[in-house]
């Protein structure tokens, strides 16, 4: 395990200590490896960000679960959570059968074993005929329960990591191929390297176009188109230059059981926000994620004018780690 110690008081070295060197993607091949992990130690994480972060969290649930086998060969376990504070959809994409949802499993009053299978809240594998939710005949598996309904199960891996994801959902970057962002490839890239892990957790929060909505990102292109950065659009339109909130990522994790994480972002801002006020998650590790382009299999990666000024934005106004390769 990893020591943390007590943070600095009045620290300003900011991530001093962390190199800011992207291990290299692409040994040989054109597939990427995993990146190496860097440790995070919370004194060198920007701290005075933590005072501004909510007291409470939300409260979410998780409505219903289901398996998705996905075209790239692996399944997931799609979990679809309501919340106390948006009426939004908010997900997360579970790699591995055992990471489970607190909320979703407790017992509900009242519900039958065929009412828990079609919540997705089972153990095992469904199959026709099956009619016994907690139990599965075929793989032995069985769930207890405690007094209070919550399913009482042993993640074997429990103290180890699990490398997570948190992605604002982003319509442009996602759906209709845009080059603008590197939000699409980021969101395969995470998913293939928890794929290959086996276990591996994308909280996908709506929050379109950092917070703003997507009627208001679509102005801020045009505003880039005359000549702004990411940051000054936002601010042209009296929108903060980053309006997402993350509380609902720590909870979700937390509901998951996920609180010893490896977090995939070059985003020191994103640890001490994912981590909670009261470093509810711990942040073990962050492993960068490095735009395709830079890599040796560049072909594969995003080519435009627009994404090398994005990723300049990133790096020279909002403290994203990444090493600039020359050229940009
Ligand atoms: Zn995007």
């Amino acid at each position: 395990m990893v020591e943390h110690p007590t943070p600095r008081l009045g620290s300003d070295s900011v991530f001093e200590n962390i190199p800011l060197v992207s291990p290299s993607t692409t040994p040989n091949g054109s597939i990427p490896s995993t990146p190496l992990g860097i440790p995070v130690n919370v004194q060198d994480l920007p701290n005075d960000k933590r005072e501004q972060l909510p007291d409470v969290l939300p409260i979410v649930e998780c409505l219903a679960r289901a398996r998705i086998p996905t075209t790239k060969g692996v399944e997931i376990f799609l979990h679809l959570y309501k919340n106390n504070i948006d009426n939004k959809e908010h997900l997360a994409i579970v790699f591995g059968e055992k990471i489970r949802s607190k909320t979703l499993f407790r017992k509900r009053h009242g519900e039958s074993q065929s009412d828990r299978m079609t919540r997705g809240a089972y153990v095992g594998k469904l199959r026709p005929g099956r009619n016994i939710a907690d139990k599965d005949e075929i793989t032995g598996e069985e769930l207890k329960f405690d007094d209070e309904g919550y399913a009482i199960y042993q993640l074997s891996e429990e103290d180890e990591a699990t490398l997570v994801r948190i992605h604002s959902e982003c319509y442009t970057g996602e759906t209709a191929w845009s080059a603008r962002c590197d939000c699409g490839e980021q969101f395969d890239e995470a998913g293939r390297l928890m794929g290959k892990d086996g276990k591996g957790c994308i909280v996908y929060l709506r929050q379109e176009g950092r917070g703003i909505g997507l009627g208001e990102k679509l102005k801020a292109y045009n505003l880039q188109d005359l000549g702004h950065d990411t940051v000054q659009a936002n601010l042209l339109l009296r929108h903060p230059a980053d309006g997402r909130s993350f509380s609902l990522a720590t909870a979700i994790l937390i509901d998951l059981g996920l609180t010893n994480i490896k977090l995939l972002t070059n985003n020191p801002d994103k640890i001490v926000a994912v981590e909670g006020k009261e470093r509810q998650v711990k942040v073990i590790e962050r492993v960068p994620m490095v735009p395709l382009a830079w890599g040796k299999s560049g072909e594969n990666g995003i080519h435009s004018s627009e994404i090398d000024g994005y990723l300049r934005t990133k790096i020279e106004r909002m403290g994203h780690l990444l090493q600039k390769p020359i050229n940009i």
